[in-house]
């Protein structure tokens, strides 16, 4: 008899791909529905004045920058231990589950207006998206146990499934939260993400036994592991509570953006030693020690982009609200409106780049990788230098049309389309044997650097115009794109046979 579950898997009848994928597709579009429309209200609700109808918390930019890019860095790194948690004790679809239901606890949380409930709002959401994002995409690659085109395809339609999330939350969110209330803002990003559980729950018939436990040892093994681990981040979460108390109650005289310069520091020292264990003690043939030297790069390259890129909830979203002129037949648009433009542009333009990449290959003319990570960040300094130039004619009283930051948008999606799929899969390919997921934990870390930089440089906006913070980015960025060009035939070279 055949198996059932292979043949449900099989059964192709979401655009092509295993309807299964279809459930994952709207898990992730609603998770990032949740996301990025509460993030689209964030740094304006942090930074909204506290004497109006519908209060902010009063923040002033540096602080608020800060919290931002500490929250939006932890989303990312916390996935390294959230995918540890699946693949050690609970299978992704548990760990998808539950993480699902903190998120959606956490934005529940920041819909109470109090300091207190915005706060553990954002810890649990840092939580729960450490518990599901990295998950959902394990368990996409799952349905496709053959790897390779299938795969690809499955994961383009799933990007789809995340931008369409990105597109339809912050229109929604903003709508109700700038327009009336914060908290319904952030409301409807936890009513989002319970969707998604809902729907997530009654698609598992179509999962096959993709995302199941599939980890070693008995029952009781799998227990014992599962205390430990609660215990020691039980211990841990009680060290950083107490760490918090004393910085709030000033017996710690930090600032936050001092901190988040510390866990900066700390991040790059470690990954500089994880690194150097590797290449002088992890037992690597000379081809990985070349192929590690350009995760290396890829990594420094990825934190760069992102540094800039991930400005889009905070300076740039600034920058919307108050340099920019949204009024519309008589209607002001919501600023966090802006932020859809860069997941409508991916919608549009993906399917356009994977051809041109598909064609540029048949005839042998593909970017090598140091190319595309090039002409992502020339990409991203392009934007910045039309955002520069904009800012530069924006006054409060004067503010200039959106059109400046919506051909930024445009200008920073072509580079995404240019470093991001090409990042990740290439660090695939170029990781040591048995060192897969941590060489993706890798790409994450870049990311979560890259949030947090980018808080830490939006910060900077309380002291220094718009137009030359985006000028000094624009600069720097492209100074690092012009050195990837130059460095691509290395990279080339050190990658050897892998394309
Ligand atoms: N927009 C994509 C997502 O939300 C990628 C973001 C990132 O890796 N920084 O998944």
């Amino acid at each position: 008899m055949s198996n059932p579950s292979s043949e449900l898997i099989s059964d192709k009848t979401f655009m092509g791909q295993p309807r299964g994928l279809a459930t994952l597709f709207f898990t992730e579009m609603w998770e990032r529905f949740s996301y990025y429309g509460m993030r689209a209200l964030l740094i304006l609700f942090m930074t909204g004045t506290t004497m109006s109808e519908n209060p902010g918390l009063g923040f002033d930019v540096t602080t608020a920058a800060a919290i931002y890019g500490l929250y939006t860095s932890f989303v990312y790194l916390l996935s390294l231990p959230g995918g540890w948690v699946a693949d050690n004790l609970w299978g992704q679809r548990k760990a998808i589950y539950v993480g699902g239901w903190i998120i959606a606890i956490g934005h529940f949380s920041m819909a109470i207006p109090s300091d207190y409930s915005f706060f553990a709002g954002l810890i649990l959401i840092v939580i729960g998206t450490g518990l599901l994002k990295p998950n959902v995409s394990s368990v996409v690659a799952d349905l496709y146990p053959q790897g390779g085109a299938e795969r690809d395809a499955g994961f383009s339609v799933f990007y789809m499934g995340i931008n369409l999330g990105g597109f339809l939350g912050p229109l929604i969110c903003s709508y109700l939260g700038e327009g009336y209330n914060w908290h319904w803002g952030f409301s409807a990003a936890g009513f989002g993400m319970v969707l998604g559980l809902i729907q997530f729950k009654r698609g598992y018939k179509y999962l096959g036994d993709a995302g199941t436990f599939k980890g070693a040892g008995s029952v009781e093994e799998i227990r014992a592991k599962e205390r430990g681990f609660f215990t020691k981040t039980a211990v841990f979460a009680g060290l950083v509570a107490v760490f918090a108390y004393l910085v709030s109650t000033g017996v710690v005289d930090l600032t936050l953006t001092e901190i988040a310069e510390y866990i900066g520091s700390i991040i790059l020292v470690l990954i500089a030693g994880f690194f150097l264990y590797l290449f002088f003690r992890g037992g690597l043939s000379s081809d990985e020690k070349k192929n590690l030297g350009v995760i290396a790069w890829i990594f420094i390259l990825a934190a760069i982009f992102w540094s800039g890129f991930e400005q889009a909830g905070s300076s740039l979203n600034l920058f919307a609200r108050d340099l920019t002129d949204r009024v519309a037949f008589g209607w002001e648009i919501p600023a966090g409106w802006l932020q859809s433009i860069n997941s409508l542009f991916i919608i549009i333009f993906a399917p356009l780049f994977g051809t041109m990449w598909l064609w540029l290959a048949s005839i042998n003319k593909n970017p090598s990788t140091g190319v595309k990570f090039a002409l992502g960040l020339l990409g991203l300094a392009a934007g910045f230098f039309v955002l520069a130039w904009g800012a530069a004619q924006a006054t409060v009283e004067n503010p200039v049309t959106p059109a400046w930051l919506v051909v930024t948008y445009f200008f920073h999606t072509v580079g995404e389309l240019c470093l991001s799929p090409v990042g990740m899969s290439s660090i695939t390919k170029l990781a040591p044997r048995g060192r897969m997921s941590q060489m993706m934990g890798i790409w994450f870390v870049a990311t979560a650097l890259g949030n947090l930089f980018a808080g830490l440089v939006a910060g900077r906006l309380e002291s220094l115009a718009p137009s030359s913070l985006f000028m000094n980015v624009a600069i720097i960025v492209a100074v690092a794109g012009l050195v990837s060009i130059v460095a691509s035939p290395f990279v080339k070279k050190l990658m050897g046979d892998i394309k």
